[in-house]
C-alpha cells in the first residue's frame, strides 16, 4: 500500500486526533509493528503511542498480534497491526451498461461484490438511480452490524465533486444529476457519500493496490462504452481547475471520424470504445450484442475473445486496427504526461494479448520521446471492478484521515 500525503505528528494536546491518524497510517503502511518502532518512526513518545494504540484497539482499528520473533535480548515486544474488520467502505460504479458495488473493510479485504447489467443510457434516469440505490442497500444489508464509514460512486463523465453531482455524462445522456444527494437521501443513513469520475477512482485503485502501485506518474485508461483517463502526476491525481481533466476519450483524432456520444465526430472513444470494438471485430453480430442490455460489457467482450482464440480473421484484423488507434491516442498522452506506466482497464485487459502489442508498437512510433519516454503499457490486474474498488479505497480514506470518527467497539 502506498502512502497518501504523509501526516506529520503535532505536539499540542488538541491534535490527538491527528496523532491517532499518524499511528493508524503507520500501521496501514508498515504494520505489523511494535509500539516502540512506531514511536521511533513518528517521533511521538512511547507513552503517547501506547495510549493512541490503545484507543485504536478500542475503536476496532488495530489489534495485538503476538510477539516479535527476533534474536534480541530482553522482553519480546508485542506487535500491533491494522484491524478495521468492523469498518466498511463501499465503492459503487454507475456505468453505461452495468452498475457495480464493492464493499471492503478498512484493510481492503472484500466483504461484498456484485454487479448488474443495466441500460443506463436508454432506461429512464429514475429507474437507473433506483437500481443503484437497490444495489447499495443490498451491499449495506450484507455488511450489517459493521460501521459504514463512507460511500464513493464512480460515474463516466464530468463530475462536480463538491456538489456530488454529474455535470455531464455524454454516454448516459445525463446533465446535472445530483447522484450524491439522491443516494444519500434514499439510503437515509448518516454516512458521507461522494461522487467522482470513474477513471479517477480507477487510477486511485491502480496507484494504491494495482500491479504498478506507487508509480508516481501513472495514467489509467478505462475500457468501457466510453474511454476515460485518470491521470496521476507526481503522486497526485490531476483534476484541473474545475475537476474536469482526464477526458481523454474526447481528444479529436479526425475531423470527419465516426460520431461520438458527446455530439462531436472523430473523438478517440468513437474509435476505441466498446461500440467500435464490437463493430470492427464482430461485424455479423455487433448490433445484436449492442442492443442486448441484459448482459454487461464483460459478456460482450467474451464473444470477441472467443472469436480471437478461434483465429477468426475478421476479428483478428479488427483487434489489430483497434490496437493501432489505441496506440495513436496513447502517444498523445505520453507526449503530454511522460508517464512511467499506462494501465489499460476494462475490456482492454481482456483483449490485451491481441491489442497491447500493436498499441505498444504504434505508441513507440508516434510518441516524440525515444522509447516512449520509458513508458510501460500494461493491462490492469483489477479489471472491470477497478473503479468500484477505487471508490471503496476513497471512502476508507476518511478513517485514515480521522480515526476518531469510528465509534468505540464497547462503550466504556
Ligand atoms: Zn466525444
Amino acid at each position: 500500500v502506498v502512502p497518501a500525503a504523509r501526516l506529520k505528528p503535532a505536539d499540542q494536546p488538541s491534535v490527538r486526533r491527528n496523532n491517532l491518524a499518524v499511528v493508524l497510517r503507520e500501521l496501514h503502511e508498515h504494520g505489523p509493528t511494535s509500539r516502540a518502532a512506531i514511536a521511533t518512526v513518528t517521533g511521538l513518545n512511547k507513552a503517547t503511542v501506547s495510549s493512541l494504540v490503545g484507543e485504536l484497539i478500542d475503536r476496532g482499528l488495530a489489534r495485538d498480534v503476538g510477539t516479535e520473533n527476533q534474536r534480541r535480548l530482553g522482553r519480546p515486544a508485542t506487535l500491533v497491526e491494522l484491524d478495521g474488520r468492523s469498518v466498511v467502505a463501499l465503492g459503487l460504479e454507475l456505468n453505461v451498461d452495468f452498475i457495480a458495488a464493492l464493499a471492503t473493510d478498512l484493510a481492503g479485504r472484500p466483504l461484498f461484490q456484485r454487479s448488474r447489467a443495466v441500460d443506463a443510457a436508454g432506461a429512464p434516469r429514475q429507474r437507473v438511480l433506483k437500481t443503484l440505490i437497490s444495489l447499495a442497500r443490498q451491499a449495506l444489508g450484507a455488511v450489517d452490524g459493521r460501521t459504514v464509514v463512507g460511500i464513493s460512486i464512480g460515474v463516466p463523465g464530468l463530475v462536480d465533486v463538491d456538489a456530488r453531482s454529474v455535470t455531464f455524462a455524454p454516454n448516459l445522456r445525463w446533465h446535472d444529476v445530483d447522484v450524491g444527494d439522491v443516494l444519500s437521501t434514499a439510503l437515509g443513513i448518516d454516512v458521507p457519500v461522494s461522487v467522482d469520475n470513474d477513471a479517477n477512482l480507477g487510477a486511485l485503485a491502480e496507484y494504491r493496490v494495482g500491479q504498478y502501485l506507487g508509480r508516481r506518474n501513472l495514467v489509467y485508461i478505462t475500457g468501457q462504452t466510453g474511454i476515460g483517463g485518470g491521470i496521476i502526476v507526481e503522486g497526485r491525481l490531476l483534476r484541473g481547475s474545475m475537476g474536469f481533466s482526464g477526458e481523454v476519450g474526447h481528444m479529436r483524432m479526425s475531423e470527419d471520424g465516426p460520431p461520438c456520444g458527446c455530439g462531436r465526430r472523430g473523438c478517440w472513444e468513437a474509435l476505441v470504445g466498446l461500440k467500435p470494438l464490437l463493430r470492427r471485430t464482430l461485424p455479423h453480430c455487433a448490433e445484436a450484442l449492442l442492443a442486448d442490455h441484459s448482459t454487461g460489457p464483460e459478456a460482450k467482450v467474451a464473444v470477441v475473445v472467443e472469436h480471437a482464440i478461434a483465429g477468426d480473421p475478421v476479428t483478428l484484423a479488427g483487434l489489430s486496427e483497434h490496437g493501432h488507434w489505441l496506440g495513436v491516442g496513447l502517444a498523445t498522452l505520453v507526449n503530454l504526461f511522460n508517464p512511467d506506466v499506462i494501465v489499460l482497464g476494462g475490456f482492454f485487459r481482456e483483449l490485451a494479448p491481441w491489442i497491447v502489442p500493436v498499441a505498444d508498437e504504434t505508441l513507440r512510433l508516434e510518441a516524440i520521446a525515444p522509447g516512449a519516454g520509458g513508458c510501460v503499457l500494461a493491462p490492469s490486474t483489477l479489471g472491470f471492478s477497478a473503479s468500484a474498488l477505487g471508490g471503496a479505497i476513497h471512502a476508507a480514506e476518511r478513517v485514515f484521515d480521522d480515526p476518531s470518527g469510528v465509534p468505540y467497539l464497547v462503550a466504556s
